[in-house]
């Protein structure tokens, strides 16, 4: 089924960056999950589950080849992170480090901040 979707270079691309256990889930505690993955050259935040109904894109992920791949120009359903994420998940393959709420807001100032 994910061969469908998928190129299998995407697919084994995932399997390497939960091998390398570069999946890290934070958990704070209130409950609230975030994701980053440690690519080859960087660190990217992945947001598995977006809850926005009226947009084909269900998730996201901060790399340059989501923008290209899949927003612009809508080759593919999601980037290697988003389903290394979504695969590690649901395999409990991810490294879970909690978080306190101040740290967790100084990365997402990080992100916005230019
Ligand atoms: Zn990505």
């Amino acid at each position: 089924m994910l061969r469908a979707l998928l190129p299998d270079t995407m697919i084994i691309a995932a399997l390497d960056i939960i091998d390398r256990e570069g999946v890290v889930k934070y958990k704070t505690s209130w409950g609230r999950h975030h994701y980053e993955v440690m690519g080859t050259t960087s660190t990217y935040t992945v947001f598995p589950h977006l809850d926005v109904a009226s947009t084909a894109v269900s998730s996201y992920c901060t790399c340059p080849s989501f923008a290209f791949a899949v927003l612009i120009s809508e080759n593919h359903l999601m980037c290697k992170h988003v389903l290394a994420v979504c695969l590690a998940d649901r395999w409990s393959r991810c490294v879970v480090r909690p978080i306190e709420d101040d740290d967790l807001l100084l990365k997402f100032a990080g992100h916005v901040s230019p």
